[in-house]
């Protein structure tokens, strides 16, 4: 993906209130972010850990995402599939995310959720083709085929977000 300045990020956000935006804390390490290699950026609020925020680009400029993380989330969803990249070498944790609508329904209270790696490294995860199906498979083809199940996965989510 391109790069983003906070202030893009900032006003992408479909699903979230002025002060809620406000209240964003970016990532430390937020200038060494690789962004050629990221289908989607995502991470946890250092100040707010309940909060994580998934910013997403698009044709007509970059989407983002509000998430809540559930209370006390831990690792005892290890054995489920992230719903964006569906890893199923993914050691890590997996969270359900859940998501204010946007609009009215947000406002009412109205969310939806999803399983994603905890870390939201679901764009490393797609990168990876395992040597067991490189030799047989063109290695380049499956990645983008998995990049491209990724993508849709998560426009999906957007779509369920604004309803
Ligand atoms: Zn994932």
């Amino acid at each position: 993906m391109q790069e983003l300045t906070p202030d893009q990020i900032r006003q992408s956000f479909v699903n979230a209130s002025r002060s809620e935006v406000k209240a964003v804390t970016f990532p430390t390490d937020f200038d060494a972010v690789d962004w050629e290699n990221l289908d989607y950026l995502g991470w946890r609020d250092a100040k707010m850990p309940q909060r994580s925020y998934l910013i997403y680009p698009t044709e007509n400029g970059p989407l983002g995402l509000l998430l809540r993380a559930p209370d006390g989330g831990s690792g005892k969803q290890r054995k489920v599939l992230c719903d964006l990249c569906r890893d199923v070498r993914c050691e890590t944790e997996v969270y359900l995310y859940v998501a204010k609508r946007s609009g009215p329904a947000g406002r009412n209270g109205n969310t939806v959720g999803t399983l994603i790696c905890a870390n939201f490294r679901c764009s490393g995860n797609v990168r990876f083709v395992p040597p067991s199906k490189a030799p047989h498979l063109d290695a380049e083809a499956i990645r983008s085929r998995q990049i491209g199940g990724l993508k849709q996965r998560i426009e999906l989510f957007f779509a369920r977000v604004k309803g």
